[in-house]
Order: C-alpha cells, then sequence, then structure tokens
C-alpha cells in the first residue's frame, strides 16, 4: 500500500538510506563483554547530551523505565507517578511482577502534575507502610495527548522530591520533542533527575532501541539488571548504528513533525463534530474527540481507513494520531481533508463496520 498515511504512532517508521548505509557499515563487538564500538559512541553521546556520567542501550523503552523502578527501589517500597503515564498503564505492571514495587498514582490535568499534588504524599517510617522512594514523571505525556510538562513544573516536583529523601525517574520517550518544542535543551530537563530515558524508536525514527542515562554508580547497576531481563546482547552495534545515526541526523527535525501536527490541528478545529482535546497541540501527537452523539473514535478511524490514513482509537470517543518522519506536509494535507471528510460522513449518518483492530 504506497499512498497509506500512517499515524497510528511514531514507531511505525522504516529506516532511511542514510540510516540502513550507517547499520550496514557499523563497527560492531561483543557488548556484553564491553567490547562494541558503536555501542559505546551511542552511550556517551546520548549520556553527553543529556548533561549525565553514563548511559546504557537497551532493547525497548519498557526495559529502561522498568531498570530504573528497579534500581532506584526495593521490594515493598513505591513510586508516584502521573495516573496516565506509560511506566503504569502500558507495561504490564512491571513494577509489580519484576520487582515487587507498587505504584501510587496522582491524576494530573492531561498528564500534567503540579508540585502541590504530591506535598504530603511521603508515607510516614512506619512498619505497616510501604516505602515512599520515587518520583516517575513523563515528557512528553503521551497519553495527555503529547503535552510538554512546564519546566517549572518539572524543577519544583523534583526539588520537593530530593528535599524528602526520593529519588526520581524521567520517562523521556519523547524528551526531544519537549526539546523541540521549547528550545529547553534535554541536559536542561535532565539536570533534575536522577536518570533519564529515552527512545531512539520513537520520532527520531530508528528501529530499534531505547536508552537509560544517569550517574555512573546507577548505570552500573542498571547493566547488571539488563543482563538479568535478558537484554544484554552481542554484536549490538548493529541496531545501536540505527540508534546512533538518529541521535546524529534526527533531532532538529522534530519540529517538521510538530509543524506537520498543526495541519491536522487546524483541521480539526475547524470542523464540525469532532474538536481537540485540549486547546492547543505542543509536539507531534493530536488528540481528536468525537462527539458521542455522532459517532464512536472507532467510527472515526474506520471511515478515514477507508480512505487510506490510518489512526488509532484509544477509547470510546478518542483518536490519536501522531506524526513522524515517513509522513510529509502533503501527506498531513491529506489526513486534514479526510479527518473532515469523515465528521461530515458521521455528521450525515454513516454508521462504518468497525474493525476489531481499529478499537481501543
Ligand atoms: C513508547 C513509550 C515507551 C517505551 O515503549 P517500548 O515500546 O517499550 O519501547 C515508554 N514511555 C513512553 C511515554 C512511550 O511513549
Amino acid at each position: 500500500m504506497t499512498n497509506v498515511v500512517d499515524l497510528r504512532s511514531d514507531t511505525v517508521t522504516k529506516p532511511t538510506p542514510g540510516m540502513r548505509s550507517a547499520i550496514a557499515n557499523a563497527e560492531v563487538g561483543d557488548d556484553v563483554m564491553g567490547d562494541d564500538p558503536t555501542i559505546q559512541r551511542l552511550e556517551s553521546l546520548t549520556a553527553e547530551v543529556l548533561g549525565k556520567e553514563a548511559a546504557i542501550f537497551m532493547p525497548s523503552g519498557s526495559m529502561t523505565n522498568q531498570i530504573a523502578v528497579r534500581i532506584h527501589c526495593k521490594p515493598g517500597d513505591e513510586f508516584i507517578c502521573e495516573a496516565g503515564c506509560h511506566i503504569y498503564n502500558y507495561e504490564q505492571g512491571a513494577f509489580a511482577q519484576l520487582s515487587g514495587v507498587v505504584a501510587r498514582t496522582i491524576e494530573g490535568d492531561n498528564g500534567v502534575l503540579r508540585p502541590e499534588q504530591l506535598h504530603g504524599t511521603i508515607r510516614a517510617e512506619n512498619e505497616h507502610l510501604v516505602r515512599t522512594r520515587l518520583v516517575c514523571l513523563e515528557n512528553t505525556h503521551n497519553r495527555g495527548g503529547g503535552r510538554v510538562q512546564p519546566y517549572e513544573n518539572v524543577a519544583g516536583i523534583c526539588e520537593w522530591a530530593h528535599e524528602g529523601g526520593l529519588r526520581t525517574h524521567l520517562d523521556g520517550a519523547r524528551l526531544f520533542n519537549a526539546v523541540a518544542a521549547t528550545g529547553i535543551a534535554a541536559d536542561e530537563w535532565s539536570r533534575h533527575f536522577d536518570t533519564v530515558s529515552v527512545c531512539f524508536s520513537k520520532g527520531l525514527g530508528a528501529p530499534v532501541g531505547s536508552a537509560l542515562a544517569g550517574p555512573a554508580e546507577m548505570i552500573k547497576e542498571a547493566r547488571r539488571h539488563r543482563k538479568c531481563f535478558g537484554g544484554g546482547m552481542r554484536q549490538v552495534g548493529i541496531i545501536g548504528a540505527g540508534a546512533l545515526y538518529a541521535m546524529e541526523n534526527h533531532r532538529e527535525r522534530l519540529k517538521e513533525d510538530h509543524a506537520n501536527a498543526q495541519i491536522l490541528a487546524d483541521a480539526v478545529r475547524a470542523t464540525d463534530g469532532i474538536r481537540l482535546l485540549t486547546p492547543e497541540v505542543d509536539t507531534n501527537i493530536v488528540f481528536i474527540e468525537v462527539e458521542p452523539s455522532l459517532g464512536t473514535a472507532a467510527d472515526l478511524v474506520t471511515l478515514m481507513q477507508q480512505q487510506g490514513v490510518l489512526t488509532l482509537a484509544i477509547t470510546p470517543t478518542r483518536v490519536r494520531a501522531v506524526t513522524h518522519l515517513d509522513v510529509d506536509e502533503q501527506a498531513l494535507r491529506r489526513a486534514a481533508e479526510v479527518v473532515a471528510w469523515a465528521a461530515e460522513q458521521l455528521i450525515a449518518g454513516a454508521k462504518p463496520e468497525v474493525d476489531r483492530v481499529v478499537a481501543y
């Protein structure tokens, strides 16, 4: 299918010719023995960009987050996070399955927490209670619609956490989108956190991989746990080369994805029957709310799919569309026309036959 505009996620990108050539020519070695030069370059560049002593490559963002929880917490500990965050909702509760840790969720405003909401949440030393150890934040916030956390909230929450003796972890799967949207450098964001994870396979467009960055001692500990979780990989420079290429070449261009998301956002604003979840779209994620009296999110997704524009229904009323480096301005102009057409169909009473795969 050539003319399909795939906005389901920024994970759907395919490696560019330049990235494929970097992968084909990658120098490799046994990384479990510490011998892979491509991974060494990737880890030192990632640490440098994030202003941390060290970084470690891992196969997925879920693994970076779960290993972060594991190095910061012991069994019977708890971490505090926003209720819609990825670590809590989309990683199978692995912190409980693998590390014996519980989560305490606090409802944000589309993913955004204010420091005052956390005040008073650190539990007393008392043998009846779990121990509060860690705060995890997500920036940008996926389920919050790609929202950028206000910088002062991040700083305030982390300052409060550290004063209370807690550790802090940033799920920065899309941190570089927050950088592109605000002009605030990655190391400025990450200096508030003990550990930071970033994904190379989201907007950066690499086929595989994430990294966890932090103080050398913590990353050494993370390396131990990565082996335990089955994430020690041998000539992994083959995939690390794609991530390194993405770090060197694709961070700046995330601004194009944000500009393209505005094309779709403008179309949604101008169309009856649908609306944006938040007045502004901050980055590359557009959340479209369908007027329930007209139909469901899955109905809108199905209609758009008939015209070759792929999105995801993530709640009964909400559709997610994500821009990335495999969809250009022209593709988004097409998506903008198709979303307006699909909303008109719903207003006219269309009841499409919904395929299970388009529904949440
Ligand atoms: C995608 C994502 C991750 C990691 O997902 P993996 O599929 O495990 O790589 C983590 N956090 C957020 C916010 C994400 O969007």
